[in-house]
């Protein structure tokens, strides 16, 4: 095979354990169900089927948009919320990447609001499309259910290692977008909130990645990093690397050698649904390999 068509089937088998887990772990979201077991369950099925995770699970709730993962020792259980499972695998890090809305909360209309507008925007994909006109679809759509995209969230590309590669995948209409060519592959995903239509950075991490790798004097420091290069460029949970870590984590951060990813939240507080697919553009159309 090609190297070029390796690298496809990577993507696809990506794709494919990422379909067969996001099928059971939507199964484990139940109130009074806790938050960690989730996450455990769904991290344990990915490296059983043979991939890797590709990020932590994002367990999101309510008005958090994303970047939400258990601590190591979280008791946080499932109420009537809104909860956003976004997922990720890597094979030899080509990444597939999906999210879905389970909704405990009994706001059917919000999650299929993001449900539609992923759906209208896959069938406008193929070689020459803007990605303005993406986030046109995803835009109207969302208004047509009387809820509003996250403007200031975008789908993304997707290169080895690197989870946000170009293009951004807007999801609304843009002056200036970028067209899409045959074999690009991107995650689109829209967001739908009954809030303002914006989220801000709101604290507590427990998702972080390497941003520069740099002698660090601390033993215990140097000790996590060891591990912490294991992830690459991909963003790793706090909790994967065990418990009493809190001191060589600071050092770590301070030194900008690693970065958290806050969680991200609407800013007038509203409920959020997400959808997410990771597509491969093809002669004429898309190909969803998260289907
Ligand atoms: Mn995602
Ligand atoms: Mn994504």
């Amino acid at each position: 095979m090609k190297e070029k068509e390796e690298i496809i089937e990577k993507y696809r088998k990506a794709g494919k354990i990422l379909s067969e887990v996001r099928a059971q772990a939507v199964t484990k979201v139940e109130e009074g169900a806790s938050l960690l077991s989730v996450a455990g369950f769904t991290e344990n099925l990915i490296h059983e089927k043979g991939g890797e995770p590709a990020f932590p699970v994002n367990i999101s709730r309510n008005d958090e948009a994303a970047h939400s993962t258990p601590s190591f020792n979280d008791k946080s259980v499932f109420g009537r919320d809104i909860v956003k499972l976004d997922i990720g695998v890597h094979i030899d890090g080509y990444i597939a990447d999906t999210a879905v809305t389970v909704d405990l909360s009994g706001n059917p209309e919000l999650v299929k609001a993001s449900e539609a507008a992923l759906n209208e925007a896959i069938r406008i994909v193929r070689p020459g499309v803007n990605t303005s006109d993406i986030g046109g679809v995803i835009e109207d759509t969302i208004h047509s259910f009387g809820y509003k995209p996250i403007i200031n969230l975008t789908g993304h590309g997707l290169a080895q290692y690197i989870q946000h590669a170009p293009p951004a995948i807007p999801n609304k209409r843009m002056m200036h977008g970028v067209v899409l060519e045959e074999g690009d592959i991107v995650a689109i995903e829209p967001f739908a909130t009954d809030g303002a239509g914006k989220i801000h950075d709101a604290g507590n991490a427990e998702i972080y990645h390497l941003v520069s790798l740099k002698p660090v004097r601390h033993p215990a420091a140097r000790a996590l990093l060891q591990k912490i290069e294991m992830y690459k460029t991909l963003p790793f949970a706090k909790r994967w690397l065990g418990d009493n870590i809190d001191f060589a984590m600071v050092q770590l951060v301070k030194a900008n050698i690693i970065q958290p990813y806050p969680i991200l939240k609407e800013i007038k507080g509203g409920l959020i649904s997400q959808a997410e697919h990771t597509i491969m553009v093809t002669a004429d159309g898309c190909e969803v390999i998260t289907l």
